[in-house]
């Protein structure tokens, strides 16, 4: 059994290479694992199902190709992909997770997390996050014109990248009290993530018997995946 993760893609139309590594990955890197997750951004933005990029389409057809020929490919929300819905899951053969999932790779309990929410230092964008994840505003946000949408969308990044500029590196980071916390709370000892942008096998005790934490890098210089199989994780850096 071998299970290959990925997270943090941002694919974007201003990144043509990131889209171009990516569906080589699920043509030719992706078919030999049992199965794949994507936790989360695999998208630098979503305003809807509805929006017609192109981009979007041809990822589509390339993981619904991936799922048919046998490896079913699981997606997770993340900060910036977090209205992605059915209809999109449907057309890309994805089934939906919820953030924080835990499953089974050869008996090892493992804890699934986009990992944006472990970072509970930054009061202001937990104040956004937990607003935009409210059904209703989703909902009400859907409704609006698609341009508007886009339009809203477009000032939420300029507002995050100032607001990343201000905010120190640490801020940023996960707080190891809040991976402590979500670990015990599913009784787990390992915790697999992506959102930092800051790839790392970080090993700490836990009651004070030993965990990990996982952590996937982005793919905007080179692709990062882990595979898990029978001898464990490994998280490699895929050159473009
Ligand atoms: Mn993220």
């Amino acid at each position: 059994m071998s299970v290959i993760f990925v997270s943090d893609l941002h694919l974007d139309a201003k990144r043509p290479e990131i889209g171009k590594q990516f569906l080589a990955f699920l043509e030719h890197t992706a078919p030999a694992a049992d199965v794949v997750y994507i936790l989360g951004d695999l998208f630098e933005s979503w305003v809807g199902d509805d929006d017609p990029q192109p981009e979007k389409y041809r990822v589509a057809d390339a993981l619904r190709k991936l799922s048919g020929g046998g490896t079913p490919c699981y997606f997770m929300c993340g900060n910036r992909d977090f209205l992605v819905g059915n209809d999109f899951a449907a057309n890309a053969g994805l089934g939906l997770l919820e953030d924080e999932v835990v499953i089974e790779i050869h008996g090892q309990q493992v804890l699934l997390m986009h990992g944006d929410s472990l970072c509970t230092d930054d009061l202001e964008y937990q104040a956004f996050r937990k607003m935009v994840r409210d059904a209703d505003w989703q909902h009400q946000f859907l409704a609006l014109p698609l341009e508007k949408r886009l339009a809203t969308a477009a000032e939420a990044r300029r507002r995050s990248i100032a607001h990343n500029a201000e905010v120190p590196e640490t801020i940023m980071d996960v707080s190891q009290q809040a991976v402590v916390e979500v670990l015990q709370k599913h009784g787990v000892a390992t915790l697999l993530h992506g959102h930092t942008h800051r790839p790392a096998v970080h090993e700490f005790l836990l009651d004070g018997k030993p965990a990990k934490r996982i952590v996937l890098g982005d793919w905007y210089d080179q692709g990062s995946i882990v595979t898990w199989d029978q001898n464990g994780p490994r998280l490699e850096a895929l050159p473009r």
